[in-house]
């Protein structure tokens, strides 16, 4: 058998998906003139409460774009450690933008706390950065970020003149984990959430399961300007339609099966608990830490040799992770879990 677990992006389109891409009627996207591009960027904008959306290539050109649209050369954007605009771009916003990153430390829930963000503030002195940005990011590492800390720390951003980004590149994620809570519907909470923010970033190649791309929502002259950075970045793609009618596929049939990767997720969780050596995190969406303890930690490389050998796929060394998504079934969780229980049996 072989299951890999190592991202959610690794997902590969559904037959149903690839007839719709198949179909798509397509226009080049440069000249506005895609109309299945032109349908995405109404759909997603429309569901999540904003004036416009922006169909990019990645995650990572979308948060640039976003970041270059809040912030100007001399500007900063405060941001958590462990947050992909900052930790896995290659420090984009810097390298193109001449933007200051403000980096913060987690809370154990993944939040930055309110003072931390209310000190990171810089009063408006020539030896300052002018702050200009909050980013946050939901899911972080899997984790739901706390709605009512989401309005907290939003409100805060605006009091002090901030701007708001969310990186939701597993937004939908975090709203079908939500909606369990609240018992909404999950496009009500992808909503919620995205109100407290002036854009969102999310992604269609991750757990929606499209092979590429990702939006960013804002108003129009938001848009507009992160239009001219995309550009600029070579984001401008021709008959991307195709492209936008998978992602559009992923947002009519992919959301609210969300879930059932969060309880795989759950499961394998549970399979692995009273492991000795391994401490086990609770999973809240589709992504499991898995860190290896004591004597354990000696034997890191060999688990992953001995997953590697027996067809499991994950990534990481003393803090393995699992992700599970719409090409993983519960026998490919019970199996990655077998393989796991009989290396720690020999
Ligand atoms: C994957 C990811 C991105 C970037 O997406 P790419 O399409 O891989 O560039 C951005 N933010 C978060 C939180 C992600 O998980």
């Amino acid at each position: 058998m072989h299951v890999d677990l190592r991202s959610d992006t690794v997902t590969q389109p559904t037959p149903a998906m690839r007839a719709l891409m198949q179909e798509a009627p397509l226009g080049d996207d440069v000249f506005a003139g895609d109309p299945s591009v032109n349908a995405l960027q109404e759909k997603i904008a429309a569901m999540l409460g904003f004036e416009a959306a922006l169909f990019v290539p990645t995650g990572t050109q979308s948060n640039l774009c976003a970041l270059l649209s809040h912030c100007q050369r001399g500007d900063e954007f405060i941001v958590g450690q462990m947050q992909h605009s900052y930790r896995w771009e290659g420090g984009g916003a810097a390298v193109f933008g001449s933007v200051q990153s403000q980096p913060l430390e987690h809370q154990a829930d993944g939040s930055l706390a309110l003072a931390d963000i209310e000190a990171a503030i810089k009063p408006d002195d020539a030896h300052f950065a002018r702050t200009k940005l909050l980013a946050l990011e939901n899911t972080l590492g899997g984790k739901l970020i706390p709605f009512d800390y989401i309005q907290a720390a939003t409100a805060l951003a605006s009091q002090h003149g901030l701007s708001r980004h969310l990186d939701g590149a597993r937004l939908f994620n975090a709203a079908v984990a939500q909606a369990a809570i609240t018992g909404a519907d999950a496009r009500t909470e992808a909503a919620r959430i995205a109100s407290c923010f002036d854009s969102v970033s999310v992604c269609f190649s991750k757990g929606l399961g499209a092979p590429i791309g990702s939006a960013l929502c804002g108003s129009r002259d938001f848009i507009a300007r992160a239009h001219r950075i995309r550009k600029m970045a070579g984001g401008g793609m021709r008959q991307a339609g195709m492209l936008a009618a998978a992602a559009s596929y992923a947002l009519d049939h992919h959301i609210d099966r969300l879930a059932d990767d969060h309880a795989l997720a759950r499961r394998l969780a549970a399979a692995l608990s009273g492991i000795e050596g391994l401490t086990v995190e609770a999973p809240q969406t589709n992504i499991l830490f898995v860190d290896l303890t004591g004597a354990a930690r000696d034997k890191s490389a060999a688990l992953v040799q001995h997953l590697n050998d027996k067809g499991v796929q994950a990534t990481g060394l003393y803090r393995l992770r699992f992700v599970t998504h719409l090409n993983v079934d519960a026998a490919g969780v019970d199996y990655a879990a077998s393989v796991i229980r009989d290396f720690f049996k020999a």
